[in-house]
């Protein structure tokens, strides 16, 4: 029996058996040839060509793929049969003595730089294209194929390095017990979708690839980010009875879906959710809760290659507006950059990625991809639900800017007789520390803020969401993240706008009273959050949060504060 600790990131204990998964990087150690060899190297260039096109010509008669996805294939089979690109590789390996790797990432760099440098939108996302080509023509040469997914069976608890938001995903299918990797953090996108799917999870386990094989027996525990692997009987035996208990508490908890969410000195709190894909609106409409608090959209862009036209952007949330009507439900324009998304054509690699072109700066640099977002939201506004919201502002004149923009959409909408709610709500996000600091302005220019915790304690901490080597170091509790978030409800109040809480931090149970305490009208988390949040809402009396607040603000230290809500709570029976 070998015991492990990692971060919990997604709750509940799971009992199950190892599959492990090595991520491997596409590595092109061979660059050069000798004379000899190039001969081999055409034949090599000719055998997986015809492969590419037969794996492209079955993913095109795949009835499960819409039109949109079949015309983006056929586009990558023109890419691979253009003549210019048999002639360019043959050139290569030929007269450069390029290995046939290494010819392929030469031709498809120098043509989606080409692209990329045109300035035009159609063209520049047409670099997506034949990067895609290159990914798959590369994956194909060096055998790096993942077809994992089909080897997860019920019982499996998967471990990996690290794992991409995306293949979470494919994952939610399979209904696997628990997810473990070597990397990752509480805030890290991953860990986002691993709770929202409700997927018991601990990251940050170093070493565990190491120590273990495949179909071991092994338990998680998704709170603690404890590990056990190849418990013994006595120690099986306490988490099998755990796990009993954890299902009667859910249970119990079920009983909550239904009553108002107040507390218990009679506050009204919208208990909102955060989603990141459409399906997930059926587990909110399940847990009855006030609707949409934050719809993460730049996660439409997840598994594919392309954006998201005006329609299918249009479509989906219209639909999404209907189903969860009359709730309403706050659309987050797209935040791409830092962890999420990178791989799209839009974001160029820069070093520094969550101070980089990020959330409404890549919005203000593609002009026309925000148009599109806003011009789908407003034609889904129709039945009046829908909210908007900017991620990542830091400054005044971003807002302005984006308003300006928006209103430009409004006017072709109304140039074309197009139906929209003229009442939209325009809210901001406050998770850059400027923005918390200057609340006050940007209060009297939105209609409402959402305070974005993950961001905020990453950017006023100096330390990277993402990181499990610095964990210790993120800390919302930390009193000048306080500090910024009671200033942000302080200037909402003041000019009398509604301020939620988005970030992961509105579900964690220490911190729930201390929001509430400072005067949050709205929590929005994971679906899978929302009964014990729920719980805990119903336990407080605001005035009684009113004071731990004011006493937690004079403290100096993230662990003093800690220590007087544990104390609080017990007293508060909270
Ligand atoms: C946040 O930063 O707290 C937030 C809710 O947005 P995201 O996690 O998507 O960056
Ligand atoms: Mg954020």
């Amino acid at each position: 029996m070998i015991k492990l600790k990692g971060i919990g990131v997604s709750h509940g204990i799971s009992i199950g058996k190892t599959y492990i998964v090595i991520n491997r990087k596409i590595d092109l150690k061979k660059t050069s040839i000798e004379s000899h060899e190039i001969e081999n190297e055409i034949i090599r260039f000719n055998e997986s060509t015809a492969k590419v096109m037969a794996e492209l010509d079955l993913l095109i008669d795949n009835s499960a793929l819409t039109d949109d996805d079949k015309n983006i294939l056929t586009t990558h089979k023109f890419i691979i049969d253009d003549p210019e690109f048999e002639n360019n590789i043959n050139n290569l390996i030929k007269n450069e003595l390029f290995s046939l790797e290494q010819a392929i990432t030469k031709h498809f760099a120098d043509t989606i730089k080409f692209f990329k440098n045109i300035d035009n939108q159609f063209y520049s996302q047409r670099a997506i294209d034949f990067k895609d080509v290159s990914e798959r023509l590369l994956h194909n040469l060096l055998g790096l194929k993942n077809n994992f997914i089909d080897k997860l069976t019920p019982e499996t608890i998967l471990i990996m390095e690290e794992i991409q938001p995306s293949v979470i995903l494919n994952i939610a299918q399979k209904k696997i017990r628990g997810l473990i990797t070597e990397n990752g953090s509480y805030t890290s996108h991953s860990s986002i979708i691993a709770r929202s799917i409700n997927l018991p999870t601990v990251v940050g386990v170093k070493g565990i690839i190491k120590l273990i094989e495949n179909n071991q027996k092994i338990i998680l525990d998704g709170d603690k980010g404890d590990i056990i692997i190849s418990p013994d009987e006595e120690t099986e035996t306490i988490y099998q009875n755990m796990f009993k208990l954890q299902v009667l508490e859910n249970e119990k908890l079920e009983k909550l879906i239904g009553i108002t969410t107040q507390t218990k000195d009679g506050y009204r709190i919208d208990l909102l959710n955060n989603i990141e894909f459409p399906a997930e609106i059926e587990s909110i409409l399940k847990y009855k809760n006030d609707g949409v608090g934050l719809f993460r959209t730049e996660f439409l862009f997840l598994d594919r290659s392309d954006l998201p036209s005006e329609d299918e952007q249009f479509k989906i949330y219209l639909e999404l507006a209907e189903k969860i009507f009359p709730q309403k439900m706050i659309i987050r324009t797209f935040d791409i950059g830092g962890d999420k998304l990178t791989q799209n054509v839009l974001f160029e690699e820069e070093k520094n990625p969550n101070l980089g072109c990020r959330g409404i700066r890549l919005s203000l640099k593609h002009i026309e991809v925000f148009k599109t977002q806003i011009k789908a939201i407003l034609r889904a506004t129709v039945k009046g639900n829908i909210k908007v919201m900017f991620p990542m502002i830091s400054s005044v004149s971003e807002l302005r800017k984006l308003k300006k923009i928006v209103k430009d959409c409004i006017v072709e909408l109304e140039d074309k007789k197009i139906n929209f709610d003229k009442n939209l709500k325009i809210g901001v996000m406050i998770e850059i520390p400027s923005a918390a600091i200057l609340s006050d302005k940007i209060a009297a220019e939105c209609d409402f803020f959402s305070v974005g915790t993950n961001d905020l304690t990453q950017y006023t901490l100096a330390v990277d969401r993402n990181s499990e080597n610095i964990s210790e170091y993120f800390n919302t509790f930390h009193p000048a993240v306080l500090k910024l978030i009671e200033m942000t409800v302080i200037s909402a109040k003041n000019k009398n706008i509604p301020v939620s809480v988005c970030g992961e931090f509105a579900s964690i149970q220490d911190a729930i009273p201390l929001l509430i305490g400072m005067g949050v009208d709205s929590l929005s988390i994971s679906p899978s959050y929302s009964l014990q949040t729920k719980k805990i809402i119903l336990s407080i009396e605001k005035d009684k949060s009113k004071k731990l607040v004011e006493e937690i603000l004079e403290l100096s230290t993230a662990s003093e504060v800690q220590e007087k809500i544990h104390k609080w709570r017990k007293e508060n029976e909270v």
